[in-house]
């Protein structure tokens, strides 16, 4: 006997039949003699429809009041599959987060999870029951309902099997697990069968949209395994690990997977004074701008004029206001001229093998080379390396790269049943 934390997203409830597809689907697991609480997202659009809804009425909505709003999809996928499941013969009951017991911090719209004390959920599992959670919020300590931003429900879930000391959290969407690349880019993407924690932060931070970062965080610092798969087959997918659990096999390829990113930026800095304390103060401009900055490149001066370029990565959507804070401060920080550059992709490379097999950076970059395709700046971690990109050399570098590290498929292995891919 196993005692499991199923979440199912969106496209898995997205309507009726599906919520009764999803309560068999729950049953067999109960009756096989295992301990099931369900963590359930809105049904299929409902959380931009009601996004979409409180937009018609006002543009300046209260952040409290949209909290509410948006936890009510939530409330109604869990109760339906509660019914579900009781119509099919086995016990259920469904939560509020804060029937949950879980209780965030102040901040409306992305709320952190501060504590978990799902004492109602253990009484249900006692008393034989399928418990549902509703994802996605809680309540913080003035008792005002809250959620933990968008995609939140799998950071519900995985938060859930921590607290439970589960055994395995699944997580449910409409895709078979995570794939080596975008399908949608590289149609021979393979599905990965075993990843560790930090290979899937590095590609959920990239760019991959395969789990919410938070989620996969929380599972890492409570070594909670996740077993990411479809609802719609019966497919093994793949399995999250710490990396002594996932171990490593010979066979193992150096490269787990490439994420890709069309939503950054890049602004350069031209003829930065080369003098102590330059770049302290430009990313202190730059962080009081409240700027995620990724990647920073910085030339050496080479013309004896004692100036430098600096240039740094960031989401296009930051780039207007870094860029007034950093014009606001130009004569304090007294480089020649800035660029902006939102026409940029980033590629990134992901491979806990990296560490012990030399060459990966010259093979990435003679796969781009033949590519014919030119690379902007370049970063690394121990298990990562990230290229800059023309935005519409992308596709083709993913897929050069994805070849080159001998990643192809067969024959495609990607279906997305649902059509959303979550
Ligand atoms: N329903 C919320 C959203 O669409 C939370 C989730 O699906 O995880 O963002
Ligand atoms: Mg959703």
């Amino acid at each position: 006997m196993a005692r499991v934390v199923q979440k199912f997203g969106g496209s898995s409830v997205a309507d009726a039949e599906s919520v009764k597809r999803v309560a068999k689907r729950i049953a067999t697991t109960k009756r096989a003699g295992h301990e099931v609480v369900v963590v359930v997202s809105a049904m299929g659009d409902t959380t931009d429809d009601l996004l979409d809804l409180a937009t018609q009425v006002t543009d300046d909505a209260p952040k409290r009041e949209m909290d509410i709003l948006l936890t009510a999809g939530e409330r109604i996928s869990m109760s339906l599959l509660a019914m579900a499941l009781t119509a099919e013969g086995v016990s259920a009951r469904s939560y509020t987060g804060q029937q949950a017991g879980l209780v965030t911090d102040i901040n409306h719209g992305r709320a952190s999870i501060v504590k978990l004390a799902p004492e109602r959920i253990l009484r249900s599992i006692e008393a034989d029951q399928v418990a549902i959670v509703a994802g996605f919020q809680g309540v913080n300590e003035n008792n005002d309902v809250t959620t933990l931003g968008r995609g939140g429900s799998d950071t519900t879930a995985v938060a859930l099997a921590a607290a439970l000391k589960a055994d395995v959290c699944e997580i449910y969407s409409d895709v078979d697990g995570l794939f080596s690349a975008d399908p949608r880019i590289v149609p021979k993407a393979k599905k990965i069968p075993r990843i560790s924690f930090e290979e899937t932060l590095e590609l959920a931070s990239h760019g991959a949209k395969i789990l919410h970062l938070r989620a996969v965080e929380f599972a890492r610092r409570y070594d909670v395994p996740l077993h990411v798969r479809s609802s719609f087959s019966t497919l093994e997918g793949t399995l999250v690990t710490s990396e002594s659990q996932k171990g490593t096999d010979m066979e193992d390829p150096i490269i787990s997977g490439i994420a890709h990113d069309r939503s950054q930026s890049k602004i350069t800095l031209v003829d930065v004074p080369d003098i102590p304390g330059s770049a302290a103060r430009l990313f202190g401009v730059v962080a009081a701008a409240d700027a995620n900055i990724d990647m920073i490149v910085q030339n050496v001066s080479t013309q004896n004029t004692g100036a430098t370029d600096i240039s740094f990565t960031l989401p296009t959507d930051q780039v207007a206001p870094t860029r007034r804070a950093l014009e606001a401060a130009r004569d304090e920080l007294g480089y020649a001229e800035l660029r902006a550059d939102e026409e940029v992709g980033l590629l990134s490379l992901v491979g806990a093998g990296m560490r012990s097999n030399p060459g990966v950076s010259a093979r990435l970059f003679s796969a781009l080379w033949e590519a014919g395709i030119n690379i902007e700046m370049i970063s690394t971690s121990e298990i990562r390396i990230s290229v800059v990109t023309r935005i519409e050399d992308l596709d083709t570098a993913v897929r050069a790269v994805h070849t080159a590290f001998e990643l192809d498929a067969e024959d495609s292995e990607a279906v997305v049943y649902g059509g959303t891919g979550r």
